[in-house]
């Protein structure tokens, strides 16, 4: 008998059950009778936050999901995996929750940044490289969510309503390959349910996941997912996080001694516990798995999983260096009138322009947010590359209403002296319950520092003034808040979220501000809220309200740009419109981006716009400017990468791996939100470019598409139902990256397919006048289709190759395999 049987012979039924639901939000029981210890979950998936949200404990933020994407290089998603396993050990985790793998099957998902892709082919291949990058670190990666969760919209309740079909050949095959081929050793089931059945207590747990898959790892519930005793314990649910209350405990074992659950149910869940206990090191004698697949493993990227998976303390410096590789290659130049790159030596003078070039987001909002050591802003990353040109900034408009915080370099803390703000806890008598010195005037979801019983929080800090003049303080937290400035109180305000506490609370919490005069030196300040929210839905800022700042900044931002030889600005959305719990409203920029870029291109003739989204934006203005740059949320050195894209030292590597729209009324699938409790998901299969294909609309850029620094040529294309090979010419003057993709069609079918759809890729780099002969194989599941069962249409298909989904020059017929 296994070792992992014996231990499960030696628990009471107890025991078992207490082992099946979280210690705590984010940690498992331990049973050191059994040597088994806790286990600690950490989002995921772009960086490792650990068990606190706490600026004294950062992690690498590397850049989004769609970042990684839109590289469409596994290797990389294998490094990217790679540093967060080595993140994770340095912060004793042994779960990363990530990758999410859900699809953009609307472009007003509110949480695509966390996201591949609309192709299921690309994201399946990114997905299985990331969680082997992960594992093979010692660390359990959680593909999620588990299945159907590509809308946040009443997330906890909506009913995805979807065709077997679409299911497998679209939602499903993510999970599909990160499961057969990279053995993930965790899945999270999602909230919403699939056809009917609430996803923690769905067939589609059993079947395909367990039995057809052969999945033997640990299904993890999203938070709060799983809700009943009886049915969540029958299904193919293994843990209920977090704990340590919850649906199971004493009502399990009851269920179980009546007969309404089996036995067996219960040893099973606890004996895959066990399996990934053992797995990441969790359980006394048993030696950590070794690495899982080795298929498709490079040895460049064995090497990287060692190092990171051995010396947890360097993850912060690969760390940094993957922040930066990545964000640059995955920076997507959709446009370039002969702008890009800068020759050197580089302007003499840019107008940079925006509320993020200054205050950059580089990550998504919600559980996927960590605290990055230090950002690089695009203000630093110019002035850094650019020591000599004159290089301003405006504000032109805003992105992101609600309170920013105060430089740190300009805050002391009044009690300790350090730098930073003091942060006190009190009970509902003024009673001090923990002051402490904390390095940021914005304390995020302090639900793991604060201590319990507190009912206020109070944070004050000796400020040296910016400027003297007029600025507008404020505080953002939900309850009674106050604001007092030299010791005069200038606000007081209720301030109440709406919506879920991970929306509306933490994400983007309600704000309010004051005018205030400032001169110049020092003044302390003291921001107060009370009668806060219980659980985790705390948070409070103190800082500025830029709002006050935005009368005359177009005209300020215009003003700088043609000053300047070129003109930098950087738009984007906000976490009020982008972030987890919510659907977008609208595709549009939030506030007057629009007429800013428009206004500053009129002005300037050498305008580059950067994006800085998770997924696409409309952009109405994108014929009248020099260079559009997507960065999707670009991690900590997106700045750094930004100035490595303009003035060339990095090649802008990236293609879409979602098609950008012109406008909304063109999106052929668009609607999130459930009717009575239904998102239909009636397209079925086509989803995405497939849906555009058929429509027979034009995007504003379509998937794969991405400009480059050089020019390619395709020859000698080749084919056979296996693989295909081509011969990719590199016909400019520099080094460049090209990503060469494949897509398959049928003429005449007796099934309803996409026009066409992607079947391989490979990312080239070659040297300039060099050529690269490439093999891209071709799976079989490419020629399949799903009809109770995986089927091949015999008779030719067509194979076609190029650069995007919409520019494929070379087209070729095989049989099917
Ligand atoms: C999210 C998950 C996340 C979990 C823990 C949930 O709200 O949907 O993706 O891992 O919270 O933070």
């Amino acid at each position: 008998m296994h070792q992992i049987d014996l231990l499960l012979g030696k628990l009471t039924l107890e025991r078992k059950v207490r082992l099946l639901t979280g210690a705590d939000e984010w940690s498992t029981h331990a049973d050191p009778d059994i040597g088994l210890r806790s286990m600690v979950l950490s989002d995921g998936p772009s960086g490792i936050r650990g068990v606190t949200w706490d600026e004294r404990d950062p992690a690498v933020n590397l850049p989004s999901a769609t970042a990684l994407a839109a590289t469409w290089d596994v290797s990389t998603a294998y490094a990217y995996g790679a540093v967060l396993a080595a993140e994770a050990r340095r912060k004793g985790a042994h779960v990363v929750l990530g990758p999410t793998i859900n699809l953009h099957r609307s472009p007003l998902g509110g949480r695509h940044f966390e996201a591949f892709s609309e192709d299921p082919l690309l994201t399946a291949d990114l997905a299985a490289a990331y969680v082997r990058g992960v594992q093979c670190g010692g660390v359990a990666a959680t593909p999620k969510h588990y299945v159907g969760n590509d809308f946040e919209t009443e997330r906890f309740t909506a009913n995805v309503s979807v065709s077997e079909r679409a299911l497998r050949e679209l939602y499903l095959a993510a999970f599909e390959k990160a499961v057969v081929e990279s053995r993930a050793w965790a899945v999270m089931s999602a909230y919403n349910a699939v056809n009917g059945a609430t996803m923690t207590e769905n067939p589609l747990l059993a079947e395909p996941l367990c039995g057809e898959w052969g999945f033997d790892g640990v299904v993890v519930s999203d938070w709060w997912a799983a809700r009943t005793t009886v049915p969540a314990a029958l299904a193919r649910q293994d843990l209920v996080m977090p704990g340590p209350d919850g649906p199971w405990g004493e009502a399990l074992v009851a269920a179980v001694r009546d007969g309404r659950v089996p036995e067996s149910a219960v040893d099973e869940k606890v004996l895959r516990l066990l399996r990934l206990a053992a797995r990441v090191g969790a359980l006394d004698d048993c030696a950590p798995a070794p690495a899982t697949a080795t298929a498709g493993d490079t040895a460049g990227a064995a090497t990287t999983a060692t190092t990171a998976g051995d010396t947890g303390a360097a993850s912060a410096e690969e760390g940094a260096v993957l922040a930066r590789r990545v964000a640059a290659d995955g920076m997507v130049l959709v446009r370039n009138d002969g702008e890009l790159p800068w020759a050197a030596p580089g302007p003499r003078s840019v107008a940079v322009i925006g509320h993020n070039a200054l205050q950059i987001r580089t990550q998504g909002g919600g559980s996927a947010t960590v605290t990055p050591p230090y950002v690089v802003s695009p203000l630093d990353g110019l002035r850094a590359a650019l020591p000599d040109a004159e290089i301003t900034w405006t504000l032109g408009a805003i992105t992101q209403a609600g309170i920013a915080p105060l430089p740190i370099a300009r805050l002391t803390d009044p009690v300790s002296g350090e730098p930073g703000v003091r942060a006190r806890f009190l009970d509902d008598c003024g009673r001090e319950l923990l002051s402490e010195n904390r390095r940021s005037s914005d304390l995020a979801r302090l639900g793991g520092s604060r201590p319990a019983g507190t009912a206020s929080v109070e944070v004050s800090t000796r400020y040296q003034v910016r400027e003297p003049g007029t600025v507008r303080l404020g505080v953002a937290g939900a309850g009674r808040a106050t604001l007092t400035v030299g010791g005069a109180r200038v606000l007081e305000r209720e301030l109440v979220h709406e919506g879920e506490v991970f929306g509306g609370g933490l994400v983007s919490p309600p704000h309010a501000s004051v005018p205030v005069e400032l001169t110049a030196g020092e003044v302390e300040l003291t921001a107060r809220l009370d009668g806060v929210p219980q659980g985790d839905g705390l948070t409070l800022t103190l800082g500025e309200d830029p709002a006050a700042e935005e009368t005359d900044a177009i005209e300020a931002a215009v003003a700088a740009a043609r000053r300047a030889e070129v003109a930098v600005i950087v738009v984007g959305t906000s976490p009020e419109i982008e972030r987890e719990a919510a659907d977008r409203a609208t595709l549009a920029l939030p506030g007057a981006q629009d007429a800013l870029v428009r206004a500053v291109a009129a002005a300037n003739p050498r305008t580059v716009v950067v994006v800085n989204a998770g997924a696409p934006v409309l952009m109405p203005w994108r014929d009248e400017v020099a260079a559009v740059l997507l960065g999707w949320f670009g991690g900590q050195e997106f700045g750094a990468a930004l100035a490595d894209v303009l003035l060339g030292t990095a090649e802008p590597g990236g293609r879409l791996p979602t098609t950008w729209p012109a406008a909304e009324a063109d999106v052929p699938v668009l609607a999130t939100a459930p009717v009575d409790g239904v998102v239909a998901y009636d397209e079925g299969i086509h989803v995405g470019y497939r849906a555009w294909l058929r429509a027979g609309t034009e995007p504003a850029y379509p998937f794969g598409h991405g400009l480059g620094y050089t020019s390619w040529e395709l020859t000698g294309l080749t084919a056979t139902p296996d693989e295909v090979r081509v011969t990719v010419l590199n016909t400019g003057e520099r080094a460049g990256k090209q990503v060469v993709q494949v897509y398959l069609s049928r003429e005449s079918s007796a099934v309803d397919r996409p026009e066409r759809w992607l079947a391989g890729y490979a990312v080239v780099r070659a040297g300039a006048g060099r050529a690269e002969r490439v093999t891209i194989p071709l799976a079989r599941r490419a020629f399949q289709h799903w009809d109770q069962g995986w089927k091949t249409e015999p008779g030719e298909f067509t194979v076609h190759a190029g650069f995007s989904v919409t520019d494929l020059p070379f087209a070729t017929r095989i049989s099917a395999p």
